[in-house]
């Protein structure tokens, strides 16, 4: 087998020449304060040198306090961290932007943030002064579509680094895939195994196709591989060079998902997943649906 490369080294070059590691924690939904203690610990010595976190997931501090003990004991450095936040709909007047960009760095007690994404694109907002500034490293969005980026790359003097977006086989996204290689904007997966520990209002009635996790094509090339079906799915970004963080709380499973980069997809593997497509979104934020940048 060709030398493939560790969680260390598998890494996507962004746009203005910075590295992002391609395995990310997600943190949504881990709140707990001992909690999130412990799985930054068992994250930082499984390998995992970048997190995700936001304003809006309400544990950035939490997050913050546990960095900061993994530094002071000398585990980890700064710089060998990846830190990604992001700034919250309520922030969006030019105004606001510094002041939820302080709020997440003071919670995070960091001098500065390596990506720092508007969440969702209902109002789009520069935040090139933050990387002025350095306390910003680089900039990106999140949950953008393909014209809302063209819009923006027409007016951004920093083009976006990265646009964090719902990913998996049963949402593949070809089009954005494409849109975003020739642009150079590296793309971040979220909710990579469909978030099936999301809360039951997120669930989306009848028509939810079920958990991807338990997809027979997802557990046969599972078994033709012998690893795990979340395996295989974070494998399918990794493959195509796309960022994925997942979430997870278990130590175990922080390990499980780092095991990743020791195997390959074939080309039917890859096929086979892609054609399971269905366009199915879970995260879909309907509140706000009939807002006129709404992106799906
Ligand atoms: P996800 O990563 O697809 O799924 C997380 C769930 O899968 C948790 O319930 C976790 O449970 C379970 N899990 C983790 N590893 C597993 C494994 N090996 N086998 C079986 N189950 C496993 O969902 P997500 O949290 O929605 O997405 C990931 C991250 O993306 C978020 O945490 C957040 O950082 C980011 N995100 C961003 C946006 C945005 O709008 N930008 C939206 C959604 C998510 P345990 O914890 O018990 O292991």
């Amino acid at each position: 087998m060709a030398h493939m490369l560790g969680i260390s080294e598998s890494v996507a070059k962004l746009n203005d020449g910075r590295l992002m590691p391609l395995l990310g924690l997600g943190t949504w939904q881990n709140t707990e304060p001992g909690s999130v203690q412990d799985t930054i610990e068992t994250a930082i010595a499984a390998g995992y040198r970048h997190f995700d976190t936001a304003f809006y997931y309400m544990n950035e501090a939490e997050i913050g306090k546990a960095i900061k003990a993994q530094i002071q004991k000398g585990v980890v450095k700064r710089e060998d961290l990846f830190i990604v936040t992001k700034l919250w709909l309520t922030f969006h007047s030019p105004e606001d932007v510094p002041v939820g960009f302080n709020k997440s760095l003071e919670a995070l007690q960091l001098d500065y943030v390596d990506l720092y994404l508007i969440h969702f694109p209902v109002a789009l907002q520069a935040m090139e002064s933050l990387v002025s500034s350095g306390r910003v490293k680089s900039i990106g969005v999140s949950n953008f579509n393909i014209s809302q980026l063209q819009r923006l790359l027409s007016v951004a003097k920093i083009p976006p680094a990265v646009n964090q977006v719902e990913l998996h086989p049963y949402l593949v996204q070809s089009d954005l895939v494409k849109f975003c290689k020739v642009k150079n904007i590296a793309l971040t997966a979220y909710s990579p195994f469909g978030s099936p520990g999301k809360p039951k209002e997120y669930h989306r009635g009848a028509d939810d196709p079920g958990k991807l996790l338990e997809d027979p094509v997802v557990n046969d090339i599972a078994r033709k591989h012998q690893r795990t079906p979340a395996q295989v799915l974070l494998r399918f970004h990794i493959e195509q060079g796309i960022v994925v963080i997942p979430k997870s709380s278990s130590p175990e499973r922080i390990l499980e998902n780092t095991k990743v980069f020791d195997f390959s997809l074939d080309e039917d593997d890859m096929k086979a997943l892609k054609s399971l497509d269905r366009d199915w979104r879970w995260d879909s934020n309907d509140e706000v649906k009939s807002h006129q940048f709404y992106p799906f």
